[in-house]
């Protein structure tokens, strides 16, 4: 290797870049912890989770009506049943059924000794101390069968699915009080730059409100990670080397944004190189080429550049696979979303873009992305008023309308 080769790499694609993150990230995995149920929203879980009994636990009535043997339904014309009692769902006994008798039943109660068939309650007339029903009623209708959800054994959940509602509500129902996940990762948010005010405080020349601030650590909180702090700090190396060192000492990612080009004002890729170590600087994408990647002693140090629509697609197609990685979130689970394009698309660079746009759904199921006008990495709106970011390959450079192009959804979108 002569001399002038970085130690680090360089002008690498999307996807080697993402490797390499990953690569990084995965001698960074976060320990387990148990937590309470309600706390495990958006929690990653640890291990595989089996069905510890059958849920439901009981064969049940699915409907409001009335519990039979099949065998009594009447084949032609009209029946009466003798009604010998009730059962309601949580009621704790009832009459066992035998023939040419019924039980009146609700929803979820369990089916009386006996009974194999519920007959709902609008196809029933009671009339005294009968019930009356006609031909056409199924035998073991509007009956969930023991274990019909999950047999006891079977594998319900799988390490490394991050916990939705539903999910919760399957481990409720297996009884978990408590569930083994992931600890939450801890960032230290850094944003730099002597332009930024915080909002409050009025603009005086030159400056600008520090947005990065709320758009990044509303990501970072999007994907359940534990925001330590943020702090706000002007171009001053010293400065600068202080609140990395800390921010390092203090979370398990630092999460920067700006001073990361070629500006006289933009240390933070000589100050990673003194304190702590580069893996990667600079990746052919287009917004967030100057990317920084490295680490100090035990944490992840992600520099984002400052334009905000760089911040959001650096952090979305680079940052989220190490948040991932970290938390035992298998990649090759990550589903890969496309639409077609609504309208043309011509670039003239090599690097990877990412363009903002809406996406849409037409009435044959097929999904439509229309990119905004407003594509400046400076602004906001563009990124704001979008679904996703299209993904537009380095090697493409004229993509005709009803082109496939693959995007990543920006949260919100579901
Ligand atoms: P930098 O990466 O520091 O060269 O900044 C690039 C552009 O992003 C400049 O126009 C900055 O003013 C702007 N910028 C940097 N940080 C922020 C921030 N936290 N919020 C909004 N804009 C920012
Ligand atoms: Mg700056």
């Amino acid at each position: 290797m002569s001399a002038e080769q970085p130690a680090y790499a360089t002008g690498i694609s999307l996807q080697q870049a993402r490797e390499l993150i990953i690569a990084v990230a995965s001698e960074h995995t976060l320990p387990p912890e148990t937590v309470a149920l309600e706390m495990a929203l958006d929690r990653v879980l640890v291990t595989d989770m089996f069905a510890p009994f059958d849920v439901p636990g009981f064969a049940n009535s699915a409907m409001d009506g009335f519990a039979l043997r099949g065998a009594d339904l009447p084949q032609s014309g009209e029946r009466a049943l003798r009604l010998i009692g009730q059962i309601f769902a949580g009621g704790n006994s009832a009459p066992s059924v035998g023939a040419g008798e019924c039980v009146r039943i609700t929803t979820g109660a369990p089916l009386p000794h006996g009974a194999d068939s519920v007959v709902i309650k609008e196809n029933a007339r009671v009339d005294g101390g009968f019930v009356w029903m006609s031909a056409g009623e199924k035998p073991e209708a509007n009956t969930r069968p023991a274990g019909e959800d999950y047999r006891a054994g079977e594998l319900a959940l799988r390490a490394g699915m991050r916990l939705t509602a539903a999910q919760l509500g399957t481990l409720a129902s297996f009884g978990c009080g408590t569930i083994t996940v992931k600890r939450r990762i801890r960032a230290v948010l850094l944003t730099t730059g002597d332009e930024l005010v915080p909002t409050g405080v009025p603009l005086g020349f030159g400056q600008i409100h520090d947005s990065n601030r709320f758009s990044l650590g509303g990501l970072l909180r999007t994907f359940d990670v534990d925001l330590v702090r943020h702090e706000h700090l002007r171009d001053d190396p010293a400065l600068l080397r202080t609140a990395l060192q800390q921010a390092a000492r203090d979370a398990d990612i630092v999460l920067s944004s700006g001073g990361v080009s070629a500006g006289e004002a933009d240390y933070l890729p000589g100050l990673l190189a003194e304190i702590g170590r580069i893996h990667l600087w600079k990746v052919r994408i287009k917004p967030g080429m100057p990317f920084l990647f490295g680490s100090i002693g035990e944490a992840l140090v992600f520099s984002l550049p400052g334009n905000p629509v760089s911040g959001i697609a650096t952090f979305l197609s680079l940052v989220r696979p190490a948040l991932d990685t970290m938390l035992g979130i298998n990649q090759s689970a990550r589903k890969t979303w496309r639409a077609r394009l609504q309208s043309a698309i011509q670039k003239r660079h090599s690097r990877t873009e990412f363009l903002r746009a809406t996406l849409t759904c037409d009435e044959n199921g097929t999904l439509w992305a229309t990119p905004l006008a407003k594509q400046g990495s400076g602004m906001l709106r563009g990124v704001s008023e979008a679904d996703i970011l299209l993904i537009v390959p380095e090697d493409k450079h004229d993509l005709a309308q009803g082109s496939v192009v693959e995007f990543l959804p920006l949260p919100g979108l579901a």
